[in-house]
């Protein structure tokens, strides 16, 4: 499996600068996965406005610092940086310091996650593993498992498992086997 996930910086999309920015104390301990709730993105262009609009709502109306994940992931795949690698988001309450959120991009309610969204989302997790935002034995949650939410929907929530049989991957990538 190609172990580096190609991601879509926050200077490609054109991010307004964070008001604030706080690092996560270590490497993650979980990382929960969210949907946006909002309409599906297709290309990367739609991607990168899709994006902005996203961090306009969440500074603006919700008042965070920044857009409120660490990453989000596109329908054809495309990951774009949110608030990236090590740094402390703003997406599950009262586990914002350990861990790392990805959302899928659109309502997972009806929605159904696509192969390549699923796959870049598991080179992605292996890359945070690998260069060490991530540990190894991180625990894989659905935003539901840790509050009173629907996200990230019915569909999404039930492809979850694909994703934590990746960790299978990440042991045998530290004995050197991948
Ligand atoms: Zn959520």
């Amino acid at each position: 499996m190609k172990q580096t996930a190609n991601i879509v910086s926050r200077q490609q999309w054109g991010a307004a600068a964070p008001k604030q920015k706080e690092s996560l104390e270590g490497p993650a301990k979980k990382v929960v996965i969210h949907h946006t709730a909002l309409q599906s993105c297709k290309g990367l262009s739609e991607g990168k406005d899709r994006l902005r609009s996203i961090q306009r709502l969440h500074m603006k109306e919700r008042h965070f610092d920044d857009i409120g994940y660490n990453f989000l992931i596109g329908g054809d795949g495309s990951v774009f940086e949110g608030r990236g690698w090590g740094v402390m988001g703003a997406h599950t309450k009262g586990h914002n310091r350990d861990s790392l959120g990805i959302a899928f991009m659109g309502n997972f309610n009806n929605d159904t996650p696509s192969k390549e969204a699923i796959l870049s989302v598991k080179q992605l997790l292996m890359s945070g593993v690998l260069e060490g935002f991530i540990e190894p034995q991180f625990v894989l949650y659905g935003h539901r498992d840790l509050g009173t939410t629907e996200c990230p929907g019915k569909n999404l929530y039930a492809a979850l498992s694909k994703l934590r049989s990746s960790r299978k991957h990440f042991r045998e990538g530290q004995e050197g086997d991948v």
